[in-house]
């Protein structure tokens, strides 16, 4: 289903894909994006499909990286040789900024035991993580590795999800991390919901808390909620994610399934301070300042486990 935008974020669509096109440049954009933004991404995914289509797939040697820092970075890492920039430097995800990569170091310094970090840190923690993984495959991951514990972070939520799932032991770092937008979502948001939807399936996100979790039909990454509900013969959905997710199932369903978002106010504000008029200041001067580049030996050690986990996964 085609969204209609008004006809001035139309012109600015249509100003930066020319710019864009003109310079060969490489649009990637998350889908808690601005849904203006997703509509004229070159290519649209959630963590693990970012960072695989970083890998593989941008051709171009300019990316344009619509998401947070910690995002980009990755995109940086696996292409040394490409330019890659933010339009907005102060799209900083909280969670990753919880977890220094000092904290990663103490606690692997009190056990001998494998680090697996979410792809939500900070290029200095990656640096001293064995292998990363994301809401995806964060099971599959901790499972490959042939230990009954593992350090385990950011995200407690997740980490909590691994130890549902695998029976793995948890040593999480740092204490509590957790992501503000998912950490939200109450199991009061989706009763009430379910009362007014009684046919409605519950689909939740791993970083939500555990009681959420048990109370869903489904967990599941971004890109895996999106799956669910596209294979699902049900009509309508109850969702515990970011909003911004909304718009990429809308257009791939065809406006087919209904979608109930159980919080309005599940907006990632890192995400949401990307804008069309940011994408095409970058277009017109490359400013140097929005240019994120990892030191080379930081960036060395920390694409060890993102090749690794893109290996596994
Ligand atoms: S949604 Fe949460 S984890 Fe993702 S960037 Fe925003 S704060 Fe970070």
């Amino acid at each position: 289903m085609e969204q209609s935008f008004p006809k001035q974020i139309q012109r600015l669509q249509e100003e930066i894909i020319k710019l864009k096109e003109k310079e060969d440049i490489f649009l990637m954009a998350h889908y808690y994006q601005r849904p203006e933004i997703q509509a004229i991404a070159d290519v649209l995914g959630d963590s693990l499909g970012l960072s695989r289509i970083a890998q593989q797939k941008a051709k171009s040697d300019i990316i344009i990286f619509a998401g947070v820092t910690f995002m980009a970075e990755t995109a940086s890492i696996l292409n040394p040789n490409k330019t890659v920039y933010i339009p907005d430097k102060a799209a900083k995800c909280p969670m990753a900024a919880m977890c220094p990569a000092k904290a990663v170091q103490s606690l692997k310094a009190q056990y001998d035991l494998p680090v697996v970090l979410y792809v939500n840190t900070l290029a200095e923690a990656k640096a001293h993580a064995d292998i990363m993984c994301t809401s995806a495959n964060a099971v599959e991951i901790c499972r490959s590795l042939n230990s009954d514990s593992i350090i385990f972070g950011p995200d407690w939520n997740l980490g909590w999800h691994v130890n549902w799932k695998s029976g793995l032991e948890i040593i999480p770092v740092p204490e509590h991390g957790y992501c503000y937008v998912h950490k939200k979502f109450e199991v009061e948001d989706f009763l009430k919901l379910k009362k007014q939807y009684p046919k409605a399936l519950i689909t939740v996100h791993p970083e939500c808390n555990p009681e959420v979790q048990k109370m869903a039909d489904h967990v599941g990454s971004t890109a895996g909620i999106k799956k669910f509900i596209k294979n699902s013969d049900a009509s309508d959905f109850i969702i515990g994610t970011e909003i911004g997710l909304g718009f990429a199932i809308h257009q791939e369903t065809a406006g087919q399934k209904r979608l109930h978002f159980a919080r309005d106010d599940a907006i990632c504000q890192a995400m949401k301070c990307i804008t069309l008029e940011k994408i095409r200041e970058i277009l017109i001067k490359f400013p140097k300042e929005n240019v994120i580049k990892v030191p080379e030996e930081i960036a060395n050690a920390a694409r060890k486990g993102i090749v690794k986990m893109l290996e596994l996964s």
